[in-house]
């Protein structure tokens, strides 16, 4: 019997209706760790190269981590992945809540899906077994209504995942919800998913996995939650306040304030989540204002940005949320008009709906977001369509029957909520044409319009600006699964955690101009997150002291990995990762829309004058981990020193 892990994992033919359970190897689990590393191992070696991603040959993956399950602190995620309709390449969407724990008490280590149902099924898991069971019922409903339903049939205990209305529908920015608004949202896999007639997955089970060294993993775990275990600081409450005082002199004096000692950083979680700090990183130029075209500071100022941020955001809490066996709780449950549960507005959605539409009218910014929940869409992208329709509209891009379909302006929240819905509904004229996001949308109009289509490889990007801070533009434009925020740097925003890893490569993080250093960083960034997403292991716990996870994993496993054997491991996954997009045909560098990238400088704020050199930052970023920047796959040394030899392998080229 493996430790730390089950060596199981379910294997569903949806045409076929045969549900199987295959032994995975440990050598599988020492090579990819599980979670997103097992994943790209199997859909490599199960997904054919141009299966189309709507498709019966598409494969979903639904993968708790190695760690989800244990009981280590913040190890409630989940990944799903799987060829994306959206981009074409890797798919890949993270998502915290319950569902990851509870599939991985089911004694499974994941779920492949395949094929496509002759009509609308949902899959039960629970110890005993799979079973696919009839969803014409309930095709159709949100998602509260459709996890109420699931409830019923397979009992209160049951966590499900599953799609609303623009799954079904296969809009490519659906995602796949759990928990009444939890989203693995990104990658369009909400399509991938509806398009098999999958409604839902429902998991049911009280397993643990066994663990190498329990006392050794309740030590470790004890010694990092001491940081959780102290009384919360007076200081939280009045840091908005106090930063918001001294912002516009830090803003002009250039200085970013970093996140602060480890105590405060778990302060501010645990009263404000991802809220904490919105109106600040609106002054300061990290998030992006009137579609990209804006200056925070100057276009949305503090007075208007504090109606999104801190204390404006929780005032309607009525309870935390919080993940599965995580200490901090960032999230927030709120009650709607009609007393529903709702959970409350994450940075992404205030920012997509509020300074990138330039409406500061919260209770909009609410509405649209819970809109988009019930329908199961990706918020980011959503938010970004409509800030391309207001563009479109606002310079005369868009033809007659569109243009006056809505009074489309910015900031005019009733019409914002509108053309939300309708994009949910997938309703003929605006909603149709933005529900596949803006790189499509931009198809259909003068090409100048290319310009305000706002994405990476399709994927529409997030609401951290690449200029801000160029390791996330890196990441935007390098990771195979492109335009995601969580793929390097961001909401890391110390890098102590990460600091070993460093050392351990010779590298000291850089300054902001150094664009290959900025490569490197990203580089090594991609390793050590590939295995800690691997781990199923919550990114905001980067930011809160340095989460022992290297410890926790040998505890779990028995294994006596090192850093530097970690390193290889995430490093193998980001190549294979590479290596999927490459049978795809697809490029490993995504051109970033010229407003990212900064090509005409912006004249004021805190990314004046700036102009990334994603070329330099790209050549760093392949030299670093030994991939052929053409094609993306490991070059022949790499591949021998990552074991990857049986993948395909960059060919060397003649010397000249
Ligand atoms: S910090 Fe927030 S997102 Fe992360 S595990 Fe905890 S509750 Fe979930």
């Amino acid at each position: 019997m493996p430790n730390g892990f089950w060596g199981k994992a379910l294997f569903v033919d949806l045409t076929t209706g045969e549900c199987r359970i295959e032994a995975i190897p440990e050598e599988s689990f020492r090579r990819t760790l599980g979670g997103c590393g097992l994943g790209a191992q199997i859909l490599l070696e199960r997904l054919e190269p141009g299966a189309d991603p709507l498709g019966p040959g598409n494969v979903l993956g639904f993968l708790p981590g190695l760690l989800t399950g244990t009981g280590a602190p913040f190890s409630g995620r989940f990944m799903v992945v799987g060829r994306s309709p959206l981009t074409g390449g890797w798919g890949e969407a993270n998502a915290g809540g319950h569902f990851g724990p509870a599939l991985r008490a089911t004694g499974l280590d994941g779920v492949f899906i395949r094929g496509q149902a002759d009509r609308p099924v949902y899959l039960e898991i629970d110890e005993g077994g799979a079973q696919l069971r009839d969803a014409r019922a309930i095709w159709g409903l949100g998602v509260s209504q459709t996890e109420k339903a699931i409830r019923q049939e397979a009992g209160a205990a049951a966590r499900v995942a599953c799609v609303g209305p623009a799954g079904e529908q296969q809009s490519l920015l659906s995602g796949i919800v759990h928990d009444g608004g939890r989203i693995a949202a990104r990658c369009g896999l909400g399509a991938a998913m509806g398009a098999k007639n999958l409604k839902a997955v429902a998991v049911r089970g009280d397993l643990r996995p066994p663990l190498a060294s329990p006392q050794a993993f309740r030590a470790v775990s004890d010694d990092y939650l001491r940081l959780f275990r102290r009384k919360s600081s007076p200081l939280a409450s009045r840091i908005p306040r106090i930063l918001t005082a001294l912002l516009p002199l830090l803003r002009r004096l250039g200085i970013r304030p970093s996140s602060g000692p480890a105590e405060l950083v778990v302060d501010s979680f645990r009263r404000y989540g991802t809220a904490a700090g919105t109106s600040m990183l609106i002054e300061l130029g990290d998030t992006p204002v009137r579609n990209w075209q804006g200056v925070g500071y100057r276009d949305f100022p503090l007075s208007r940005g504090e109606r999104l941020s801190d204390e404006a955001v929780i005032r309607d809490v009525v309870r935390p949320y919080a993940c599965r066996a995580c200490p901090a709780a960032c999230g927030g449950i709120t009650h709607g008009p009609d007393g529903e549960r709702r959970l409350r507005a994450e940075y992404e959605s205030l920012a997509a709906f509020g300074p990138l539409l330039m409406l500061d009218d919260l209770e909009i910014v609410n509405r649209c977001n819970h809109v988009c929940n019930e329908a199961g869409l990706d918020s980011i992208s959503i938010g970004v369509a409509v800030a391309f329709a207001l563009e479109c509209n606002e310079k005369g891009w868009l033809p007659a029957e569109l243009a006056t379909e809505l009074p489309l302006r910015w900031g005019d929240g009733p019409t914002i909520l509108e053309l939300v819905g309708r994009i949910a509904r997938r309703e003929p004229g605006l909603g149709e044409w933005l529900a596949d996001g803006v790189a499509r949308a931009s198809g259909f109009l003068p090409p100048e319009a290319k310009a305000a289509a706002m994405h990476a490889g399709g994927q529409e990007l997030p609401m951290h600006r690449g200029l801000y801070e160029p390791n996330v533009a890196a990441g935007y434009a390098l990771d195979p699964a492109p335009g995601r925020h969580t793929s390097t740097a961001s909401g890391v925003a110390g890098l102590s955690a990460f600091r070993r890893y460093f050392e351990l490569q010779g590298h000291r993080p850089d300054g902001r101009g150094d664009f290959p250093a900025k490569g490197r960083t990203t580089a090594i960034m991609a390793a050590v997150l590939r295995a800690y997403d691997s781990l199923g292991l919550c990114h905001f716990a980067l930011q809160m002291g340095e989460p022992p996870f290297l410890e926790w994993l040998n505890a779990a496993t028995g294994w006596d990995l090192d850093e530097s054997e970690l390193y290889t491991i995430g490093w193998r996954i980001q190549a294979l990762r590479h290596i999927f997009n490459s049978r795809e045909g697809l490029p490993p560098l995504v051109p970033l829309p010229a407003r990212e990238r900064g090509d005409s400088p912006q004249r004021s704020g805190t990314t004046a004058g700036l102009t990334l050199d994603m070329d330099a930052i790209a050549a760093s970023y392949f030299a670093t981990l030994g991939l052929d920047p053409l094609s993306g796959l490991p070059l022949p040394e790499t591949a021998r020193r990552l074991g990857l030899e049986e993948e395909p392998s960059a060919r060397p080229r003649p010397a000249r």
